[in-house]
């Protein structure tokens, strides 16, 4: 494979790659160079909502490309106000938005929001702020030290300091002291292993910290967007955060973070800015997005689909309880526990040359973060290929 070889000569070695080039999409249906068909029940990693190569968005920006991509921030750009207030009004709350390229730097800014309210508010600075053991919120020197997992912190140092790591929900109010600023939560665990909190322990702590004055910022960067079945998981949950992060799913392939929060005096210009963010192209995929994304969800077809996934999941863990120990998930962000670690590598890897693709969490969860858009007839074939993988092994 040609590519593969410019790619190892030039690409820095940041990824584990298979070996496979896709050239083209439909919807859940991916194909590669070889014209071999696979059912994509990850998305990208949570990225493709509505679906490859969806027709109403590539319509979209092609019109936009067509008369203007970019000025810069310094302008207004409807694409990026209209993207905001469709975010906003979407979520229920009060906020608003700021617009980066990813959900590391949504999460970045988060930071620097909760950050400047510790900065202005009162005598002491309060700076600290608490995340979960096993959390993921990015790879910036900040949002990778934010993250709970002491393997990803073996280089890179010095990292700034305040990061406090709880091992679990019910540990976070005993961390919180006199400098903490916020608690950083997603509201079911991605990268750690598709595990959702409970929603009781969610809405007392965010009882709690609203007593301490201490900001909830939500990660909803894979979370967001429908991919729990409600806008935001922060919806589903009934909570209402001081800040929320969005990312992966929001642009549909486009690259787009998200931060919103209802401290909307917070900044002043100057404080934070970015080159790209908020541009023509991202702001008009955003607003797409979520036009389909809006209509899907109201037809009831989203809850339809989920259902469809997550009984038909349930099937396929049912007849294979001999590797899988429990069905883990909420709505199409789902994951089965493999009673045996080494096994998970072998599954996906099997899943891939049968013409499905599957994703990992954590050490021993198998993920599935399907395309929101995805028919009973893609479900119906990734799952006939998975079994066929998993009888394989
Ligand atoms: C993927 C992810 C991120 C990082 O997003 P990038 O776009 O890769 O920077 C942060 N938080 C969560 C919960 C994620 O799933």
């Amino acid at each position: 494979m040609n590519t593969k070889k410019i790619d190892n000569d030039y690409v820095l070695s940041t990824y584990g790659r298979a070996d496979i080039e896709f050239i083209r999409g439909d919807n859940a249906t991916l194909y590669d160079t070889d014209g071999k068909d696979y059912i994509d029940f990850t998305s990208g990693i949570g990225v493709v909502s509505v679906g490859h190569a969806n027709k109403r968005l590539s319509k979209a920006l092609c019109e936009q490309a067509d008369r203007l991509l970019h000025v810069s921030n310094l302008y207004y750009i409807a694409p990026q106000a209209q993207a905001a207030k469709k975010i906003v009004q979407a979520s229920g709350y009060d906020m608003k938005c700021f617009f980066g390229n990813s959900g590391a730097e949504a999460n970045e800014a988060a930071i620097k929001i909760a950050r400047k309210y510790g900065e202005r508010d009162g005598e002491i600075k309060r700076y600290k702020i608490i995340t979960l053991q096993h959390s993921f919120h990015g790879r910036t020197i900040t949002t990778v030290k934010a993250t709970g997992q002491a393997s990803m912190h073996n280089y890179f140092g010095p990292f700034p300091d305040g990061f406090v790591y709880a091992n679990d929900i019910d540990e976070v109010a005993n961390l919180v002291d006199g400098h903490t600023i916020a608690v950083m939560i997603e509201l079911v665990q991605g990268e750690g292993g598709v595990e959702p909190q409970v929603q009781k322990k969610v809405q007392d702590l965010a009882k709690f910290l609203k007593t301490k004055d201490v900001l909830l910022i939500v990660d909803e960067v894979q979370t967001g967007v429908y991919r729990t079945g409600s806008f935001l998981a922060s919806n589903l949950y009934e909570i209402e955060p001081d800040i929320i992060t969005l990312a992966k799913g929001v642009g549909g392939g486009v690259p787009v973070g998200v931060v919103m929060t209802r401290l909307k005096e917070i900044f002043s210009p100057g404080d934070h800015g970015s080159t790209f963010g908020g541009n023509y192209l991202s702001c008009v995929a955003v607003c797409e997005v979520l036009d389909i994304l809006q209509e899907y969800e109201k037809s009831g077809e989203l809850a339809q689909s989920m259902m469809y996934f997550n009984k038909i999941l349930e099937d396929f863990f049912n007849k294979h309880r001999s590797i899988f120990i429990k069905k883990v998930g909420i709505g199409m962000m789902c994951g089965l526990r493999v009673k045996n670690a080494d096994i998970l590598s072998k599954i996906i890897n099997s899943a891939r040359e049968s013409g499905v693709m599957v994703l990992k969490a954590g050490r021993n969860t198998l993920r599935f973060l399907p395309v929101l858009t995805i028919s009973k007839k893609e479900i119906d074939e990734g799952f006939i290929r998975l079994n066929h993988a998993v009888s394989k092994l």
